[in-house]
């Protein structure tokens, strides 16, 4: 995942950097003329844009930085007192803003959830574990070739598992990623969604997919014995 952060406050940049660079390749540049030379030069997965820049207006920005990319996602980064209308943001092509300061976390959630957001390419080829088969662009489940019919957080969720399958994924990951703001009273629902999943996409067949792994998180895994049928 490779973002582009426009901002012309070099402390901030850093701060971000320094919060963001664990789970996103970073690219920073801080003027509006410099964004538009940068997004045209090569895809990002989305944009942070401050919307107070010191060569161009945020907004006129984000309107070129439409045309450039019409799907990259542009999440507008602003000061309370800059935003002009939730309305306008939207009108220039902005998916979503944060008004400054900002929880580091929150601005992940969003970023996520605006990369999840984007329109899938039909190319993104069905993913496998063990019997399991998750098809990310027609959002469909198979296990044993018996077709699963998951709600979207829990699909959301599994396909989440089977992209990173063998990682542990704690509760937070899996609420960042599927939820579109974080919070902690969450957490538990994940453990909730996890059953129903588990009810579905476990109980009727012959062997757990989804581990619990203790006071950390879930994980799927594929017992060793049966990779070799996959
Ligand atoms: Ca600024």
């Amino acid at each position: 995942m490779k973002l582009l952060i426009v901002e012309d406050n070099a402390r901030l940049v850093e701060r971000m950097k320094y919060r963001l660079e664990k789970w996103f390749v970073l690219e920073s540049v801080y003027s509006g003329h410099e964004a538009l030379v940068a997004a045209t030069a090569h895809p990002f997965d989305a944009v942070l844009l401050d919307l107070g820049l010191p060569d161009m207006n945020g907004l006129e920005v984000c309107r070129r930085l439409r045309k450039i990319s019409p799907d990259m996602p542009i999440l507008i980064i602003t000061g309370v007192d800059d935003i002009s209308s939730k309305v306008e943001l939207l009108d220039a092509g902005a998916d979503d803003y944060l008004t400054k300061p900002f929880d580091a976390q929150e601005l992940r959630a969003r970023i996520n959830a605006l990369i999840r957001r984007r329109p899938r390419l039909p190319s993104i080829s069905a993913v496998t574990a063990g019997d399991l088969k998750l098809d990310p662009s027609k959002r469909t489940v198979a296990r044993a070739g018996v077709p699963i019919t998951l709600r979207r957080k829990e699909f959301d969720i599994l396909e989440y598992l089977v992209i990173n399958k063998g990682r542990v994924l704690t509760r937070d990951m899996i609420v960042s990623h599927a939820w579109t703001s974080t919070s902690s009273s969450w957490t538990g629902s994940v453990d909730v969604h996890i059953k129903h999943l588990r009810d579905k996409v476990d109980k009727p067949f012959d062997y757990p997919l989804i581990k619990t792994v203790y006071a950390v998180g879930y994980m799927l895994d594929v017992p060793s014995e049966t990779i070799a049928e996959e």
